[in-house]
């Protein structure tokens, strides 16, 4: 090719997955990709470049296979925010809607410092939800989250635009209708 793949280029598009109608952008092409996986590592933390963070955390559960690999490159820690049930230790909880009822997402109390500066990761930005209860789970451990960085962003669900309107910096590679 005369062009480098981008990001988005390694990303595969599933039509009718959870259910007819959603057009699912499958990531697993992309982190399967020697270059795809280390373009993407380095693409989402070129904008926090000289910024200082004492730890990543991710949302599972691809937020974990980035978190990791993003926590290493800074020589930080990882924090997992897990869906209910999964955390062994003394959990916050925080509800959010979804589509269709309401999900649940937890944080070990003792996981980070109060002061602690957090860079959150996912795969994906669709209506903002799921980021917005791990913002407010690292918030409830008096953490401070310096920004958030996604791979996707599916804007028309406006996910970024909640998040701005917190004052949030948000950070994604690509984007689809
Ligand atoms: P939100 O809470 O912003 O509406 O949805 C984002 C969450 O749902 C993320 O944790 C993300 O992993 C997951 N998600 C929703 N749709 C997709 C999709 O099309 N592809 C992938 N990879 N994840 C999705």
């Amino acid at each position: 090719p005369l062009q480098a793949k981008t990001v988005r280029d390694y990303i595969r598009t599933i039509p009718d997955f959870p259910h007819e109608g959603i057009m699912f952008r499958d990531v697993t092409t992309l982190f399967a990709d020697a270059r795809g996986m280390r373009l993407c590592v380095d693409q989402l933390l070129a904008p926090f470049a000289g910024d200082r963070f004492d730890a990543v955390a991710g949302l599972e559960a691809r937020g974990f296979i980035l978190g990791g690999a993003v926590a290493h490159q800074l020589g930080t820690g990882f924090v997992p925010i897990r869906k209910k049930g999964k955390l062994p230790g003394k959990t916050f909880e925080q509800d959010y809607a979804l589509e269709y009822g309401t999900a649940t997402v937890e944080v070990h109390v003792d996981a980070l410092q109060p002061g602690a500066r957090v860079l959150l990761v996912d795969d994906l930005l669709a209506t903002g939800g799921t980021a917005k209860a791990g913002i407010a789970l690292l918030e409830r451990l008096g953490a401070e989250v310096i920004g958030c960085a996604f791979v996707v962003d599916l804007p028309e669900l406006g996910g970024r635009a909640a998040l701005e309107q917190m004052g949030m910096p948000i950070h994604t590679l690509c984007s689809f209708d």
